[in-house]
């Protein structure tokens, strides 16, 4: 029985999620080839994709001399110098900004940034004040939840809902409840687009929160795990952002590298250079791998159009044959709710004034071996539901749409049942 500290104790807890990701794999395990998995965040394997990484590493193991860098040196902890000058050098080609490798850090994956840059600016602070990271909107990515390395770090605002059309819905930011306060919050944080929900916040709520975030002296994070400039898995046009005081990260996750665990950290030299930092501490360096294969697309700006292309196109047609299955199997009279699809890599479903909660419908689904994810963990900072009893956050569930048409389809025939059964009278 080991005696844990209490940052110990916080960093090595059990997640809810974790449970979640855990009972899934078992699920997954013990159903075998049966079970229609709708719940994890992987991203799809796509021929043409798997095809250039396996050509990019022939590349290097052919240039021996590449590869025996690749795996036999360790890079600077911010990086590779030549990969992070290229890397400036198409962000400042393509969108105009102002960089250089010095305003970019990479990380092993994005994960880290978010755990790095939380802890950095958030939690207790030299003054006696504890500062958190406002999300504007909740749901937001499960995976922040936990990073706090103090303790609970976040405070979300409810979202503004809108209908854009018959069984659809958006999430947008109440600007007029957002109450952003530089003596309490450390930053502004949000995903674009957001997993769970697909959610491409507008140019315009990106332009109004840059600016209050700019006004208030605290930075705007951008998390572009799926989003501009690459790997785009974005409907709807729109614009990648970034000033001095925007920090936004990208990652290789989504475009089909996430085994090389790379994302960068893009900011003012002072936010690049703390984690740099911070990953010398605490990871020494970071791998080098999804680096080297990068790097020509970078260099040419290939990656540019790999995302718009072939990812984009990918998951549009993913995206596209989810909505019409899901609006031919719920039956037209169910109040469901898909949230607008604009980007990642999962439908968003709302059941309102569903008679049992997601937590419930996850247990069903998986007993007919369709997995999905509840949607109460995406639910954080709010206050306990006691002051806070919005029935919203056990209404909704992700389904991923990243798997074979077939898996998808025959998941959300499924799905459809198990709601209509779950609002029958009894
Ligand atoms: N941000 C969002 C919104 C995500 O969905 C994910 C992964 O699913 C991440 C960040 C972290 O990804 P990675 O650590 O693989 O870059």
């Amino acid at each position: 029985n080991i005696e844990k500290s209490a940052l110990g104790s916080r960093l090595s807890s059990t997640s809810g999620i974790e449970i979640l990701m855990d009972d899934l794999g078992k699920a997954m395990a013990e159903g075998g080839e049966n079970v229609k998995m709708l719940g994890g965040g992987n991203p799809a394997h796509i021929p043409a994709v798997d095809a250039l990484w396996r050509q990019r590493m022939q590349e290097i193991l052919e240039n021996g001399d590449q590869f025996d860098r690749m795996v036999g040196n360790y890079d600077p902890p911010g990086g590779n110098d030549k990969f992070l000058e290229a890397l400036a050098a198409m962000l400042g080609r393509e969108y105009g900004w102002d960089i250089s490798a010095d305003n970019i850090a990479v990380t092993a994956g994005g994960q880290t940034a978010f755990f790095f840059l939380f802890n950095m600016l958030a939690g207790d602070m030299p003054d006696g004040t504890r500062k958190r990271i406002l999300l504007p909107v909740v749901p937001e990515y499960i995976g922040y939840a936990n990073q706090g390395a103090n303790g609970d770090i976040f405070e979300a605002r409810h979202p503004k809902i809108t209908h854009p059309a018959p069984h659809r819905f958006k999430y947008g930011i109440d600007f007029d409840n957002l109450n952003l306060d530089p003596q309490r919050h450390a930053a502004v944080c949000l995903s674009r687009p957001t997993n769970p929900t697909g959610n491409v916040v507008t140019d315009e709520e990106i332009a109004h929160l840059s600016a209050l975030c700019k006004e208030a002296g605290i930075p705007l994070i951008i998390d572009g795990a799926y989003g501009t400039p690459f790997p785009n898995i974005m409907f709807n046009e729109a614009n990648p952002v970034w000033d001095d005081h925007i920090i936004l990260t990208l990652s290789l996750s989504k475009i089909g590298l996430p085994g090389t665990r790379t994302a960068f950290v893009i900011a003012n030299q002072k936010i690049a250079s703390s984690v740099r930092s911070e990953t010398a501490i605490i990871g020494l360096s970071n791998g080098n791998v999804g680096q080297a294969i990068m790097r020509p697309l970078i260099e040419t700006g290939d990656v540019l159009k790999l995302s718009n292309d072939v990812i984009r196109p990918h998951y549009k047609k993913q995206s596209d044959f989810a909505l019409a299955c899901a609006d031919e199997f719920f039956a037209d009279d169910l109040p469901y709710h898909i949230h607008v699809s604009e980007g990642a890599l999962f439908l968003w479903f709302w059941f309102e004034g569903l008679p049992i909660s997601s937590q419930e419908l996850y247990q069903r689904l998986k007993k007919r071996d369709v997995l999905v994810v509840p949607g109460e963990p995406f639910f954080f900072g709010l206050p306990v539901e006691a002051d806070d009893p919005w029935r919203h956050r056990h209404e909704c569930i992700r389904v991923s749409f990243a798997m074979p048409e077939a898996t998808v389809r025959e998941g959300l025939r499924i799905i459809a049942e198990e709601v209509a059964a779950a609002y029958a009278p009894v």
